[in-house]
């Protein structure tokens, strides 16, 4: 088959398109054939080798295809069946995750980070990761919705316990947590801030229900909020770009709110002052991915058309450099999807 395959870390140049064998499904996989495999700001530290994943290796975290050959010791799928696949990888048998908390297993992983992933043509996997699709959700849709949706969804409500009517300010609306993020929190019916860079950006978070887009070049993020909130401030900070908005953010959070932290885009390297945090009372959190329970809730909202996935454009797999490159410049509305 063909892959994209990385022999070492660094620019978009090092994704080279490759013949590979294909993959040999255990008794205990299923292969799926990828139709669709979502670019994630992961892939690219990936490339870059800041997560040390074994070379060679292949990238993609979202795939969505379908199944080509059961193993003999998996029940319940059929060859044929359009499916996406949980973009992550646990061992299924420690105790975090047979209590359903598969994002705190020691092996936990993200598909295609550590272990190969989808850029390819055919990818075997255990039949947990398996999840079937309805018609109406294309391919390229289907896989721009896991990893992000997930990872809002966990953010939001698994950790920032987010309850109706609250404020949220989300970070970066044209990145897929953002846009993720946005729909998330109007379910909830929470007044959304959202931050975009351009008028294009900031349309199409106001598409996605924000309530009130600051520009986050041209605007003080904090000053803004405290403006539209009448100097009280947001409940919920939802940040993912670190060291460019990070003092922005921790400013914004009302007095006992709560910022919750998936990614560090801009650099991970951050200041505080614990002043703010013990006097204000705020709650600092972590959030990575989700569990398998969480992804299944958020995608029944995805299959009943209550919350959708935003695709800014498709690229054949061999071109998956140019894919890379045209992410890093952060012009996107949505996933950017590569297509075997
Ligand atoms: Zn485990």
């Amino acid at each position: 088959m063909k892959a994209i395959v990385m022999h070492e870390y660094g620019g978009p140049e090092v994704l080279r398109y490759e013949d590979v064998p294909n993959p040999k499904p255990r008794q205990d996989q299923v292969l799926v054939r990828v139709k669709a495999c979502a670019l994630n700001h992961l892939d690219v530290w990936v490339r870059k080798g800041t997560t040390k994943s074994p070379l060679p290796h292949i990238p993609g975290s979202d795939v969505a295809g379908e199944i080509v050959e059961i193993g003999e010791w998996v029940t319940g799928f059929k060859p044929g069946q359009r499916v996406l696949l949980a973009p992550m990888t646990f061992c299924n048998h420690c105790e975090a995750c047979t209590a359903g908390r598969q994002n705190e297993c020691p092996e936990y992983s993200v598909l295609g980070n550590r272990v190969n992933g989808g850029d390819c043509e055919l990818i075997a996997v255990p039949p947990v990761n398996v999840i079937p699709i309805p018609d109406t959700l294309g391919f390229n849709e289907a896989a721009s919705v896991p990893l992000v949706f997930v990872t809002a969804w966990h953010m939001l409500v698994g950790r920032a316990n987010l309850r109706p009517g609250q404020t949220v300010l989300v970070l970066g609306a044209n990145s897929g947590v953002g846009i993720a993020g946005i729909q998330v929190a109007k379910l909830f019916n929470a007044t959304v801030i959202a931050t975009a860079g351009d008028d294009r950006k900031a349309e199409g978070a106001r598409k996605l229900g924000a309530d009130y887009v600051i520009n986050h070049y041209t605007q003080k993020i904090s000053e803004e909020v405290r403006r539209i909130t009448n100097k009280r401030g947001v409940d919920i900070v939802m940040e993912h770009v670190g060291n460019a908005t990070w003092e922005e953010s921790v400013k914004s959070l009302k007095n006992a709110g709560t910022l919750v932290t998936c990614g560090a885009t801009t650099g991970p390297e951050v200041g505080i002052d614990l002043r703010f945090v013990y006097s204000r009372q705020l709650s600092i959190l972590g959030s990575y991915m989700g569990t398998m329970g969480e992804l299944n809730q958020v995608l029944k909202l995805v299959f009943d058309g209550k919350l959708k996935p935003v695709m800014d454009r498709a690229f054949p797999l061999k071109e998956a450099n140019a894919a890379h490159e045209y992410l890093e410049k952060s012009q996107m509305f949505g996933k950017v999807v590569l297509n075997p």
